[in-house]
This record gives structure tokens, C-alpha cells and sequence, in this order.
């Protein structure tokens, strides 16, 4: 293509994206007001814009990239499967795909997580755990228990039920009136700590107060839902070591359920295929979706235990059936990218790998820390946020109008990565393959975009 028919083209979409798009997440008057990137294809770790431009990929598009993009054994493994079938049903009928991909699955997921529900986001993923965990005391006769804790800060997707056990004021405060009440305790957030102590004089006394809260609920609370290891969109809030194994042991002493939703964490992201292993706990539900496929379509999975699973078995006319389903459940060619996902995860030996590329990334790290408006480098594994300061004593925060993160990612993309903010924290979360090289170069970015853009406001 020639650059002029390359720009007549890149005009074209602009227009059309500004005359029909809404986009999510997003200011759209301010969007309109903007030319936008538009992404045209994919290289392995990098972006290709439709003016020819290369980026690091360094948000993984969302959180979802595993292997890179253009992965020649999931590009084979979807075609494969549209040579076959695009789409069946799992009402009522079984598909290959699916079961493959079940299959393969429970052989990742910690042991005794045996049975997949699929679904298709996020999302659904968690809305199918809290109707699991609700449903699953009722039939054991344990009605009384019908009420949620989680924390806040956390995000569990955008419908209804999520958003209820959702806790980022800035989505969620919005829709109060239309959720179900859920009990919110303070976060680990040891950087701003909720409770003013300090890790590890505190003895994580906000895991106390979950505790608090299941002592004075006796019998009540179904189950906790948890984002473990890492807070993701609330900018990638770390808990300190043992935190989950607590929320583990309070949910064993008052009967309730462990719910970990290792949408964001799930796949590698945390150093380990799931964020769990690292505390040894195994939750009663795990909700996985984004990176379940590699990064390539839109598959979610709620998976459980036998013993949760064994509380909806009984006769037909018993009625215990779990009333749940979405049309594209198991959808095949998504089931094919994960099955494809997982086995390269293992051929390729990713996790093996990741060691030394989460320590090569953390010492590329170092220089940001030093920076005078950087408050605070949070990573585990591969999941990194740098939280911006106003002022480095007084931890006093950028102005919600001045747009800090926003400006550093604009800025990046300069140089040459795609990374996206999450308010003033600026997230690095590349996909699994970048190579040590690459990793430091993302650093790299990030650390001059910051300091250029904080020298200037
Ligand atoms: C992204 C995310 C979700 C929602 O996933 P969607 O596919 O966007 O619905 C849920 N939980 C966590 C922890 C997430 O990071």
C-alpha cells in the first residue's frame, strides 16, 4: 500500500470509529476530540497501527496476550476447528472442543478442581460463582447463608451481580441503588493503608477485619470473593505474603466459601499458573477467563469441586439443577484456542521461564522507583503498577483532572509501547513471551515516559 492510500484508509476508519463506535471505559467526548490509534494487526509482542507504526504490546490487549499474537500453533489450532464446526450448543449436547478444553483445563487448575462451567467473560464467570455458592448452601439446607463479603478495591467485572461485589467507587458508586447488599472490609493496600498501620508491625490487622465481619454474621455469609495476590483494577494493589492462606483459614472456620477470581492473575501472570499455588490454597471456586485463551477469544470458566458440584445432583423432578447458561458457553473455537493456549504453555515451558524474567523486569524496574513522582512500584510476576505521586512525603495524589497516567501512556506510545493507566497508576502487564530484552525496553519506556510527563505538571 502506498502511504497515501495507507492515510486515505487510516482517515476512513477514523471517521467511521467517531461516527458509530462507543467505547468502554471510556470519556467519549474526549475520545472524539482525539485521532485514534487504530490497531491493525499483530507481530508476536508487537501492535501494528494502520499507519504502519510498531508498539510493544505492554498491557497484553487487556490483560488476555499470553504468547505473543499470530501464534502459529493457536492460528492452526482455530483453523483446524473451523474445518470442523464454528459453533454448537452445550445445552443438552456435548462438542470436542469443549471437552478437550475441560480437560485440559483441570489438568492446570490446583488439585481438586475438577469441574469446568463455561461461560464467556469475566464476568459471567463470576456471576455463575456467586449463583454456585448461593444455590450450593441452599440445597445442603443452610438457607441462612446468603449474604457475600469482599473487599474493596475489588473488580470482578461490569454486570450487575459483579459490579455488587465490585468495590472501586469510581465504577461502581454509580449503581448502589440497583445492587445486592454485600459487605465490604477494608483492602490490603499497605502503601495506603486503610486501617493506618504498617506491614508487617500491623500483623495484617485488615484481615481482621474480614474476620470481623464473618464473627459478627454467624451463619450468614455464603461466601468471600477475592482477588488474590494482586488487586488488579483498583492499580494493582499487592497483598502482603500469607494474606490469601488467611482468607483461606477465616473461610474454613465459619463455613463459607473461597471464591478467587484469577481472571487478571490467572495463566502466569503472578510468577506461578495460578496466583494461589503461591499461598498453597486451593479455593472452593475459581473464576478464569482473559487469559485462558492465550489472548485470542472470548472464553471464561467458573470451576469447582466435586463436593460443591455433588450439592446439585438429584432427581429431575428435585429441581436442583443449576438454572444458568449463556448461549455461547463453550463456544469451539475458543475452546480450540485454549486448548492450543494451555499446551503451548507447557511445551514451551513457560512458567519454568518466568523466574528469570520477572527478576530481569524488576531490576529494569529499580530506576523508576527512584523517580521523584513515583510513590510506589507494585509487581508480582509479570503484573506491575507504578503508582504516581504528587509528592513523594506527603503521598499526596495527582489531581483526578490532570490525567497523569494518561499522559505517561500517550507519551510511551512516542516511544514505542502501548500501555494503558489505571488513574494515576501506571500498569506494565506484558504477555508471558516478551523476551528479557524486551521487558527491560518496556521498562525502559515507562520509566523515561513518567519522568518526562512529571516534569511538566
Ligand atoms: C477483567 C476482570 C474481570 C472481568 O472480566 P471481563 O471479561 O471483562 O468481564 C473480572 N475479574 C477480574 C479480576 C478482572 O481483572
Amino acid at each position: 500500500m502506498t502511504d497515501e492510500a495507507r492515510l486515505a484508509r487510516h482517515r476512513r476508519l477514523w471517521e467511521a470509529d467517531h461516527r458509530h463506535l462507543w467505547h468502554p471505559f471510556t470519556q467519549m467526548q474526549d475520545w472524539l476530540g482525539e485521532e485514534p490509534l487504530i490497531v491493525d494487526a499483530g507481530d508476536g509482542p508487537y501492535l501494528v497501527d494502520t499507519l504502519g507504526n510498531r508498539y510493544l504490546d505492554g498491557v497484553s490487549s487487556l490483560w488476555c496476550n499470553v504468547h505473543g499474537h499470530r501464534v502459529p500453533e493457536i492460528d492452526d489450532a482455530v483453523r483446524a476447528q473451523l474445518g470442523r464446526i464454528a459453533h454448537s450448543t452445550l445445552l443438552g449436547l456435548a462438542s470436542t472442543a469443549s471437552i478437550e478444553c475441560a480437560e485440559a483445563l483441570a489438568a492446570v487448575v490446583p488439585r481438586g478442581l475438577t469441574r469446568v462451567f463455561f461461560s464467556d467473560a469475566g464476568a459471567t464467570a463470576v456471576e455463575i460463582a456467586l449463583k454456585m455458592a448461593y444455590q450450593h448452601h441452599q440445597l445442603r439446607g443452610d438457607a441462612g447463608r446468603s449474604e457475600f463479603v469482599a473487599l474493596r478495591g475489588g473488580y470482578h467485572g461490569d454486570t450487575i451481580g459483579a459490579v455488587s461485589v465490585g468495590g472501586i467507587d469510581l465504577f461502581h458508586r454509580m449503581f448502589a441503588p440497583l445492587l445486592f447488599p454485600v459487605h465490604h472490609a477494608p483492602q490490603p493496600y499497605c502503601y495506603r493503608c486503610p486501617l493506618a498501620k504498617e506491614w508487617p508491625g500491623c500483623a495484617m490487622a485488615c484481615a481482621d477485619e474480614v474476620e470481623k465481619v464473618f464473627a459478627e454474621r454467624p451463619g450468614k455469609i455464603a461466601a468471600l470473593v477475592l482477588e488474590p495476590v494482586m488487586q488488579g483494577a483498583d492499580g494493582m494493589i499487592a497483598q502482603p505474603p500469607g494474606y490469601v492462606r488467611r482468607m483461606r483459614e477465616i473461610c474454613d472456620r465459619h463455613g463459607a466459601l473461597l471464591v478467587c477470581d484469577e481472571v487478571a492473575t490467572g495463566f502466569g501472570r503472578t510468577g506461578t499458573m495460578f496466583a494461589v499455588e503461591q499461598e498453597g490454597v486451593v479455593p472452593d471456586i475459581l473464576t478464569v477467563a482473559k487469559g485462558i485463551t492465550g489472548g485470542y477469544l472470548p472464553l471464561a470458566a467458573t470451576v469447582t469441586t466435586e463436593r460443591i458440584f455433588e450439592s446439585f445432583l438429584g432427581p429431575y423432578d428435585s429441581k436442583r439443577t443449576f438454572f444458568h447458561g449463556h448461549t455461547y458457553a463453550g463456544n469451539p473455537l475458543a475452546c480450540a484456542a485454549a486448548t492450543a493456549s494451555i499446551r503451548l504453555m507447557r511445551e514451551r515451558k513457560v512458567i519454568e521461564g518466568l523466574p528469570a524474567k520477572i527478576a530481569a523486569l524488576g531490576r529494569a524496574l529499580e530506576p523508576a522507583r527512584a523517580l521523584e513522582h513515583v510513590g510506589e512500584v507494585r509487581q508480582r510476576g509479570l503484573m506491575v503498577g507504578i503508582e504516581l505521586v504528587r509528592d513523594r512525603g506527603t503521598k499526596e495524589e495527582y489531581a483526578y483532572a490532570l490525567r497523569a497516567g494518561h499522559r505517561v501512556v500517550l507519551e510511551a506510545r512516542r516511544h514505542g509501547a502501548i500501555i494503558r493507566p489505571l488513574g494515576n497508576v501506571v500498569v506494565l502487564m506484558p504477555p508471558l513471551a516478551l523476551s528479557e530484552g524486551q521487558l527491560v525496553e518496556l521498562a525502559g519506556i515507562a520509566r523515561s515516559a513518567i519522568e518526562q510527563v512529571t516534569a511538566r505538571i
